[in-house]
């Protein structure tokens, strides 16, 4: 990633250029046994039916808390983990421990809650992943119906063959599929029909353009859920962040969705209370976390 300097064709590092190369070395020496250390934690984001306001499950986000640098978004590390096939091991634990912490969660009134795992392209095409979810199954006592993965557009079309074989498998065990960030990849029509997924979910910035008084963008979102329907999948938006945008989005034909107006990710403790609140109250809409619950 050095910059050629022109002179004497020696590449030169600028000072910013630098610092980011010494922070993803640090980073990269610092993943060595930081499994087993503990370092990393989850968070979950519950989501919701959007006309009723019904607790339908949780997403599981990875976070790292690091030794010197504190809490790590998972935006700083996981291009890394990825790149160094570090995502590997931490994609099996992120999928082992989520599927523990749902399985202990009691369901809703109206079924059982989910928990959508986010993967990675390099583990869609890693041999042991099927493995790897039949084993977070089964030593979770986790249903397959209540797992869903994420997985990108991207990684789909990366190793199409191999990735599209792991899903068929995967599926088999009553698990469902999501494309994460629909709309920023660059996955073709006549593609998505051929892959074995359940689920769209409506990338944030499209569900930005619900905001405000501008309808320029509404035509985008309608065309997604119109797709969605068309091709016998469901819908779930990502990023609301105010009343308009979820009306909107329920007007539209979608409906679920997750997002700061609703709950921001949560602990695993107040999470587990949301679910047992939804457990116990069938009517509970869009409750907020009481940190303190
Ligand atoms: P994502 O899967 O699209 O997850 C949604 C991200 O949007 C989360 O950020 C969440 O905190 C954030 N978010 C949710 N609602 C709102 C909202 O209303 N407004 C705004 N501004 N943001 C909202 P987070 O936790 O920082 O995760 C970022 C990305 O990192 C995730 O995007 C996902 O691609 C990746 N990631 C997180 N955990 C894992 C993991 O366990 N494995 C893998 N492979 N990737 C992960
Ligand atoms: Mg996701
Ligand atoms: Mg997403
Ligand atoms: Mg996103």
């Amino acid at each position: 990633e050095a910059k050629s300097n022109g002179k004497n064709g020696y590449a030169m590092f600028e000072p910013s250029m630098r610092s980011r190369a010494v922070e993803r070395l640090r980073l990269t020496n610092a993943f060595d046994g930081a499994l087993e250390r503990e370092e990393f934690y989850l968070e979950f984001q519950p989501q919701f039916a959007l006309d009723g306001g019904r607790l339908e499950g949780f997403e599981a986000l990875v976070r790292w808390h690091h030794p010197t640098l504190g809490a790590l978004s998972p935006m700083r590390f996981i291009p890394l983990a990825e790149e160094t096939g570090f995502i590997v091991p931490l994609g099996r634990w992120v999928l082992e421990r989520a599927c523990a912490a749902a399985a202990g969660w009691p369901a809703t009134p109206e079924g059982a809650l989910t928990m959508s795992v986010n993967l990675s392209p390099r583990q869609l095409i890693d041999p042991h992943l099927v493995a790897d979810v039949a084993g977070a199954l089964r030593r979770s006592g986790l249903a397959g119906e209540q797992l869903v993965i994420e997985i990108t557009e991207t990684s789909l079309v990366t190793d199409a063959r191999r990735s599209v074989d792991a899903l068929h498998k995967i599926k088999k065990m009553g698990v469902r599929v999501a494309v994460d960030d629909f709309g920023t990849g660059y996955s073709s029509l006549g593609q998505l029909r051929n892959f074995p997924i359940d689920i769209l979910k409506i990338d944030k910035s499209f569900v930005d353009q619900l905001a405000g008084e501008r309808t320029d963008g509404f035509g985008l979102v309608e065309a997604i859920i119109r797709l969605a329907h068309e091709l016998d999948l469901s819908t779930v938006a990502e990023g609301i962040e105010d009343t308009a945008q979820r009306e909107r989005l329920t007007q539209m034909g979608c409906w679920s969705g997750q997002g700061f107006l609703m709950s921001r990710p949560l602990s695993q403790r107040v999470a587990e209370n949301v679910a047992r609140r939804a457990a116990s109250e069938s009517d509970l809409a869009y409750l907020p976390a009481p940190e303190d619950g």
